[in-house]
């Protein structure tokens, strides 16, 4: 995507070159093409605002630079029947926290399996009904994002800071949802790839202990298909596996207050 863009930018410039040095021999590039999407309105925009109206930055974070052997474990799309209770169950026997990634309407009704469960837990917002924000626009994010914002307080007492868009799908819209909400926006560095070991899953857990590296964010779910039992099954063993390894587990929260911009010494 970056390199494409580049190539598109030194189209542009050699093109412009061109106009310049020969006269009108090449054509000016065009900014403006035929195809663009809407310059306000629809799901692209993320600019002209007044500064009132929006914070200044919204921080988007794939992983953490840390010598710290830490590591943050998430969880998306639950609660639900299937299976939070069995992760909840793993962190408990191991006194892991992690993050819950929630999707408000499950929220709303399935409060009861995540009620008195959360303690050392965080809880993020999903978006109320899992559908594609790059693909909504501003009001449509709007509802999204602030009636799961609602849910999660309401059912958990806690005020979320934490936005992951399903898929890890952005468009400006998202964008200036997260900053209405002071939100951080929280993609992942490694994930669990269960379909690629249905019939082998200690390759499932051998990727995720001995592939994590000091501030990374995991990407795992509690609930979907059957097949993401290939890592909830073994979740007690990647825990082992990585304390084992010296790493510590941290919510996503305490994973941005403990990192650190490269370079840069404590
Ligand atoms: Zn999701």
């Amino acid at each position: 995507m970056r390199i494409e863009r580049r190539a598109f930018l030194r189209g542009a410039l050699i093109a412009a070159g061109g106009a310049a040095v020969g006269a009108g021999a090449m054509a000016a590039p065009r900014l403006f093409p035929p195809n663009h999407l809407p310059f306000g309105g629809g799901y692209a925009p993320a600019a002209d605002r007044p500064e009132f109206e929006v914070h200044g930055q919204v921080r988007t974070v794939w992983y953490v630079e840390t010598d710290e052997p830490i590591v943050a474990f998430t969880f998306d799309d639950g609660p639900g029947p299937n299976w939070t209770s069995t992760v909840l169950d793993a962190l408990d026997a191991y006194q892991v926290p992690a993050t819950f990634f929630m999707v408000g309407q499950h929220l709303a009704a399935y409060a009861d399996l995540v009620k008195g469960r959360l303690g050392r837990h965080e809880v993020g917002n999903h978006s109320w009904s899992h559908p594609d924000l790059a693909m909504l626009d501003e009001a449509g994010v709007a509802e999204q994002i602030g009636r799961a914002h609602d849910t999660i307080r309401r059912y958990t007492g806690r005020e979320p800071r934490l936005l992951r868009p399903p898929y890890g799908h952005l468009g400006g819209s998202t964008l200036l949802a997260a900053d209405r909400h002071g939100y951080d926006l929280v993609l992942w560095s490694r994930q669990m790839h269960e379909s690629a070991y249905l019939h082998n899953e200690a390759g499932q857990v051998s990727e995720i202990v001995n592939g994590v590296s000091p501030g990374q964010i995991v990407l795992a779910h509690d609930v979907g298909a059957a097949e993401r039992l290939v890592a909830i099954k073994h979740l007690g063993e990647m825990f082992a596996g990585l304390r084992q390894r010296g790493f510590r587990f941290v919510t996503v929260s305490e994973l941005l207050a403990l990192g650190r911009p490269k370079g840069i010494s404590p």
